[in-house]
């Protein structure tokens, strides 16, 4: 079986370097808040072209503890707007939510899988203080134009980039573009811890400096509270590990983008929609490939015939947020686009490790299909 994602031998690569590390935190004595940390948060902040990268204990809480942080700052109240694309992993919505914000999904544009921007503009009201673009699968969403909107309606910006680390446009990476970002290291992310870790970057000082204190029961200062904080914090290992990964990082992208090219130039089936990006996909390589997701109307028979032939495929994701029961409110509403996405898309195995030997045999399988 070809698996969809295989970590182990992902982690296995770095073995060695993932081992020496360890050793070091554990004979160092000291586990939570320490140069591992502080090293990481710096390595990271460069990596991306910000001032600041704040680590916390996973990606869900990057979202959350940032609009905590704007709500602490004045610059958000209970109740505000926050726009978000309706074909997200609900993580971005929660985060809203955790919040007391009311989350306004838009569509996506059904090419990228990113927020629509021309459908921005119809929803902002006088609430609305956010915008929460997600960069799906690997691949920005319309930043410039997203940030010129924000811009127009003095709104913050907050990208959930937890799929897309290292993807930029012109030059400009994922994090580096909103006031703030969250990542997420889960371990099957592009850059990806071996237990949960996220973090938040940003070149706003007074942000990253509450996100501190948030993050560790709103002390800055031990014994000192100015907030209400949590504890979500990036452990020391954590932090060490993915410190080596971060500096494999590109070069694992480039083995996705090669198995994405011969995806993308291979496939050759009028059952299967490949993934569409801006601009072509040879010369366009900004896309970092989290995910190879493709569509067919076809998609059980396509999961079935694939899985008879040794490849394992996944679905992100099978339900719309708006059609979840956390989210029976919105069960009613439609948002046509964002179902026939999730009713059509399925995702190829991609990963630094997958073999160019198996991209091929998936791409020949792929154009035997028929339903
Ligand atoms: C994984 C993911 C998150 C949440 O990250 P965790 O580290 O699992 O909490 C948030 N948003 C998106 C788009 C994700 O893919």
């Amino acid at each position: 079986m070809i698996p969809f994602l295989d970590l182990k031998n992902i982690n296995k690569q770095y073995r060695e370097e993932l081992i020496n590390a360890c050793t070091r935190v554990i004979d160092s004595g000291w586990y939570i808040g320490g140069t591992e940390l502080e090293q990481f948060e710096r390595n990271f902040a460069t990596y991306c072209g910000t001032q600041y990268a704040i680590g916390v204990a996973n990606g869900l809480d990057a979202l959350i503890l940032t609009l905590r942080a704007w709500k602490e700052l004045g610059k958000l109240q209970e109740g505000d707007e926050v726009i978000v694309p309706s074909n997200t992993y609900i993580a971005s919505i929660l985060a809203i939510s955790a919040n007391q914000l009311k989350p306004i999904l838009v569509e996506p544009n059904p090419d990228t899988f990113n927020l629509d921007p021309t459908k921005i503009e119809a929803v902002i009201t006088d609430r609305t203080k956010v915008i929460l673009p997600v960069h799906l699968y690997g691949q920005l969403a319309a930043m410039p134009e997203i940030m010129a909107i924000a811009e127009k309606h003095n709104l913050l910006v907050l990208e959930d980039s937890a799929q897309s680390h290292g993807a930029e446009i012109n030059g400009k990476k994922a994090g580096n573009w909103g006031d703030a970002s969250g990542f997420s290291f889960y371990p099957g992310k592009n850059l990806g811890a071996l237990g949960d870790a996220g973090a938040i970057t940003t070149n706003d000082k007074d942000l990253a400096n509450m996100l501190k204190a948030l993050r560790n029961y709103g002390s800055h200062e031990k014994y000192k509270n100015l907030v209400q904080g949590v504890n979500s914090r990036l452990d020391e290992i954590q932090a060490a590990m993915l410190d080596i990964k971060l500096k494999y990082l590109d070069q694992e992208t480039e083995h996705r983008r090669k198995i994405a090219n011969i995806y993308s130039l291979g496939i050759n089936n009028p059952f299967i929609q490949l993934p569409r990006i801006d601009g072509n996909v040879i010369e366009n390589q900004q896309h970092v490939w989290h995910l190879f997701v493709i569509q067919t109307s076809h998609r059980e028979a396509l999961q079935k015939y694939l899985t008879e032939n040794g490849i394992q495929t996944l679905i992100h994701y099978p339900i719309p947020p708006h059609k979840q029961q956390a989210y029976q409110d919105w069960n009613d509403l439609s948002f046509p686009i964002s179902e026939q996405i999730h009713t059509t898309v399925l995702s190829l195995p991609i990963s630094p490790v997958l073999k160019l030997e198996d991209a091929q045999y998936i791409v020949k399988i792929c154009n035997e299909f028929s339903p």
